[in-house]
């Protein structure tokens, strides 16, 4: 049987700070979570240091070479410390990029350390112990807040500021932690996120929320800026009709354009309203439809998919059945 093996990857959040003259800036090293923890193999290292606001394309593309590095070296599970508002963001990207070999459990905090009540210490045992269940490693890389167990395509902060504020709006938590042990209550997901190529993120993809009477002047901008441009559509993928011309004049120029819901649980239809600006007439001038991704989440699969070569379409298949988008 393999050793166990530990790596704890920080990269800023309430999770790490420390009280400052203008509120509290993360300051506390990946080595000193690591060993609060009190586990012997274990390595850890800091990859940024940062609010999670900082944290986009780029430093996921960082965290997925420094995550493949880890497993290198001999890890069997990776904690990532992150800033809660943009964690969500940061496991899906790591689940496009990363082929999980072993459990990657992201986990961060909603009260600072030197508050009383603080999350993150509950937080990191709790993501240490699911990194180091191997069955986790079938299920991507997943979140681990207030004991539970969210994987990375549905995972939602949907809270500003209360500790419960992680859920999986479409399908729950798939599994809890009780009393230190991950409890799985759902099988794997049917499909993987991980996309069939990989590159640096080059590409620029704007989302764009959807507004009713929106007249689309914000879809006309993104397009003369951007690669592609995910929707924010109202309810279950629907815009103005002001909204719709754009995007298919956005087409027109080579801009792909992606709908998602802007709604919190925001699963989108193919073939059920009629009229201009419905998902109906919106996939017939040629628009792309993600079926559950939230909107950042859809522009993380195009900007990385786009990046890497792949085409929306196969990005977003319409027919298929799983989990990818
Ligand atoms: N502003 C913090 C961040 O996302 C919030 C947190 O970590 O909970 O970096």
């Amino acid at each position: 049987m393999t050793e166990q093996m530990l790596s704890v990857l920080g990269m800023g959040g309430t999770i790490s700070t420390v009280p400052g003259p203008a509120g509290a800036v993360p300051r506390i090293t990946a080595n000193e979570l690591a060993s609060s923890l009190g586990v012997d193999r274990i390595r850890s290292k800091d990859v940024f240091t940062r609010s999670s606001r900082e944290i986009g394309p780029e430093q996921a593309w960082t965290l997925a070479a420094a995550i493949e590095d880890e497993i290198h070296c001999g890890a069997t599970g990776v904690v990532v410390t992150h800033g809660t508002d943009t964690i969500e963001e940061t496991a899906y990207a790591l689940a496009l990029l990363v082929a999980a070999r072993i459990p990657i459990v992201l986990t961060g905090a909603m009260r600072p350390p030197h508050m009383p009540g603080a999350d993150g210490p509950a937080n990191l045992r709790a993501a240490a112990s699911t990194a180091s269940c191997a069955e986790l490693a079938g299920y991507g890389p997943v979140v681990v807040m207030h004991d539970e167990i969210h994987l990375a395509s549905l995972v939602s902060k949907t809270h500003g500021v209360g500790v419960a504020a992680f859920t999986s709006p479409a399908a729950g938590p798939v599994g809890r932690i009780v009393e230190n042990e991950p409890l799985l209550l759902l099988g794997p997901p049917a499909q993987v996120a991980l996309l069939s190529r990989r590159a640096a993120p080059t590409k620029r993809v704007e989302v764009v929320s959807v507004c009713g009477g929106d007249d689309g002047l914000a879809v006309e901008s993104a397009a003369e800026r951007s690669d592609a441009i995910v929707l924010a559509a109202t309810g279950a993928g629907h815009v103005p009709t002001a909204v719709a011309a754009a995007a298919e004049s956005a087409i027109a120029d080579g801009v792909p354009v992606v709908f998602t819901s802007r709604c919190a649980d925001g699963l989108t239809l193919a073939e059920t309203y009629g009229g201009s600006g419905s998902e109906t007439a919106l996939l017939r001038a040629g628009l792309v439809r993600s079926r559950f991704l939230s909107p950042a989440k859809a522009r993380l699969r195009l900007l990385f998919g786009l990046s890497a070569g792949l085409e929306p379409d196969e990005l977003f298949p319409s027919a298929e059945k799983g989990t990818v988008g």
